[in-house]
């Protein structure tokens, strides 16, 4: 089985109030970027690697995966305005021979093997993709802008979503075929018929979106 993994780190992570992109932001001495795109390199279920980049970070991103030596890294490319888009880039230069596309969120840095192997399990028994989610605990209320309560929404059936998610290559090139967009892949492979599985996520695969999110990570580390 051929698996292509997409590193998406084109966000610009403006919640963490940086001059640089939250990909090259620092965790420890390190950018962010570097704990899973070297994570990723290692993982004995990635043959290869597409980095979609910040655009105009691609110089540095390729310096990057050359001081870890990941050697898997197959192409560099700029990633776009929306994740779709850094997805849909970065699937363009996935090769033709993949067989599953592994997408994983470079704001993730927390990746385990565990949870690579859990992801691609469901797709040796007929699934479309598989992600980790992790069911929701808390209560759930929807609001307005004023935060006035509007009503209790139930949790049951519910899950948080994380990466990295898992798909059939043919399955996820159909879903970026068109110009729809999704917060997550899934969400476009769902769209166009494809069948996801939950597998058992992670609590440490956090998505780092705070100052405080990454002092967590830090120290987890
Ligand atoms: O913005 P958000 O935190 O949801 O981003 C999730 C992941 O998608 C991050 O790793 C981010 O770098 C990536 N992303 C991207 N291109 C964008 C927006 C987000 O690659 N335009």
């Amino acid at each position: 089985m051929s698996v292509w993994a997409i590193l998406v780190a084109a966000g610009r992570g403006e919640r963490l109030g940086l001059d640089q992109p939250k990909a090259f932001a620092k965790l420890g001495d390190e950018p962010l970027l570097a704990e899973s795109l070297r994570r990723l390199d290692a993982s004995p279920w990635v043959d290869a690697i597409v980095v979609a980049a910040p655009p105009g970070w691609e110089e540095p991103t390729i310096l990057l995966a050359e001081e870890l030596g990941a050697g898997k890294v197959s192409a560099c490319i700029a990633g776009g305005d929306t994740r779709t888009d850094s997805v849909r880039r970065g699937l363009a230069e996935v090769a033709e021979r993949a067989i599953v596309v592994l997408v994983h969120d470079a704001a993730r840095p927390l990746l385990s093997d565990d949870v690579v192997e859990r992801v691609l399990e469901p797709l040796r028994e007929g699934w479309d993709g598989a992600v980790p989610g992790l069911p929701v605990s808390d209560t759930l209320k929807r609001a307005d802008e004023q935060r006035a309560v509007l009503e209790s929404v139930s949790r049951d059936g519910l899950w948080a979503v994380q990466t990295p998610q898992a798909f059939l290559a043919d399955a996820l090139r159909r879903a970026y075929a068109g110009d729809g967009s999704a917060t997550d892949c899934a969400g476009l492979v769902e769209a166009s018929g494809g069948r996801v599985r939950i597998v058992d996520g992670d609590p440490r695969l956090l998505k780092v979106t705070t100052a405080a999110d990454l002092e967590r990570v830090a120290a987890w580390l």
